[in-house]
């Protein structure tokens, strides 16, 4: 029938997935999945309730089970914590090691699940850390190459946009540029690439642009500033999902940078970052590997060898 979603895991990521994906109003049927199922029928209630508000399209949300996989277009995962504290230092910074390993045995444990009933639906993986988990979840189950990929740098690449336009006063959707390799701390801005409505910032006399280095850790200080103040990010991260599925149930072919195994781009193979791709009808249509600096590359070579040293501890 069609215009059907399933989302996997329901907390303070999943949740907004949910609610997104039904006031988007593209979708006919949100099955919703969590390990809690207490947590995966309110949710699925709390949201199939707003649905008869005026205005809101008449979706039908509802807690699903591995069953709802065969007849999805798009699966969306967030099942997993997106932070594990630091056994010895529970203040401190959280344990990245430990979120490895715990969450490359959910993805393993989820996809497993979805591929004995289906490889047919558009897998969108959430959880973190989404370079290593896209790898393993593109590569391990048996999906056509293109279908399963993560929202990797789609949020830098938001907020990067987001830190540009408000520097120089303009709407951050007027800004053209994107992140590329690790969604997280090693995310390279393709500042070469960068313009304003197709013209060169530089050129515009709307002040000072960002350096290479200062708007890098300037979005991982954004993420950090959300991250402490509220213990999770998630508004972003869900509304990119979302929009990733829009363009896969539109068939719209939009570019945005998704994480999945590249095939030689930049000289890389056998491990999973983001690059700009082409998506559409049935996931990622085309791999882009726009020419960016020699300073650029360095980076990207340097944040492929931080998902390499993860995908490592998640047995890849
Ligand atoms: P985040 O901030 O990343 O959303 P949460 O801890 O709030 O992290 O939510 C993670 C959700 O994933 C929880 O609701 C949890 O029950 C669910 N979950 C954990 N493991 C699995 C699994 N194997 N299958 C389905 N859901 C899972």
């Amino acid at each position: 029938m069609g215009n059907s979603l399933v989302v996997i895991g329901a907390g303070h990521v999943g949740s907004y997935v949910v609610a997104d994906a039904a006031a988007s109003g593209l979708f006919r049927d949100i099955a919703v999945i969590d390990l809690d199922e207490g947590v995966a029928h309110g949710e699925a209630l709390d949201q199939h309730h707003a649905t008869a508000l005026p205005s809101r399209t008449n979706t039908h949300i509802h807690a699903g089970s591995y069953a709802d996989c065969a007849g999805a277009d798009v699966i969306i995962i967030a099942a997993g914590p997106s932070i594990i504290p630091d056994p010895d230092s529970p203040d401190g910074p959280p344990d990245r090691t430990l979120l490895t390993e715990h969450n490359s045995q959910v993805i393993r444990q989820v996809m497993g699940d979805i591929a004995a009933v289906t490889t047919e639906p558009v897998v969108i993986i959430i959880t973190n850390p989404v370079d290593t988990l896209a790898y393993i979840a593109a590569t391990e189950f048996g999906f056509p190459d293109g279908r399963v990929f993560g929202t990797g740098t789609m949020l830098d690449s938001a907020r990067m946009r987001r830190l540009i336009g408000d520097r120089h006063g303009i709407d951050p959707s007027s800004v053209t540029g994107v992140m590329l390799g690790e969604h997280g701390l090693s995310a390279v801005p393709a500042l070469s690439q960068i313009n304003v409505s197709g013209m060169p910032l530089e050129e515009l006399g709307l002040g000072e642009p960002y350096e290479l280095e200062e708007l890098a850790s300037a979005v991982v200080s954004a993420a950090y500033e959300v991250f402490n103040a509220k213990g999770w990010t998630n508004a972003g991260v869900a509304q990119s999902a979302v929009l990733l599925a829009r363009t896969v149930l539109l068939d719209e072919r939009s570019v945005y940078p998704v994480s999945l195994p590249l095939t030689g781009q930049y000289g890389l193979t056998d491990v999973a970052l983001s690059l700009p791709c082409v998506i559409g009808a049935g996931g990622v249509h085309t791999r882009l590997a726009p020419r960016i600096t020699a300073e650029e590359q360095t980076r990207l070579a340097a944040s492929a060898s931080v998902i390499r040293e993860a995908m490592a501890r998640a047995g890849c």
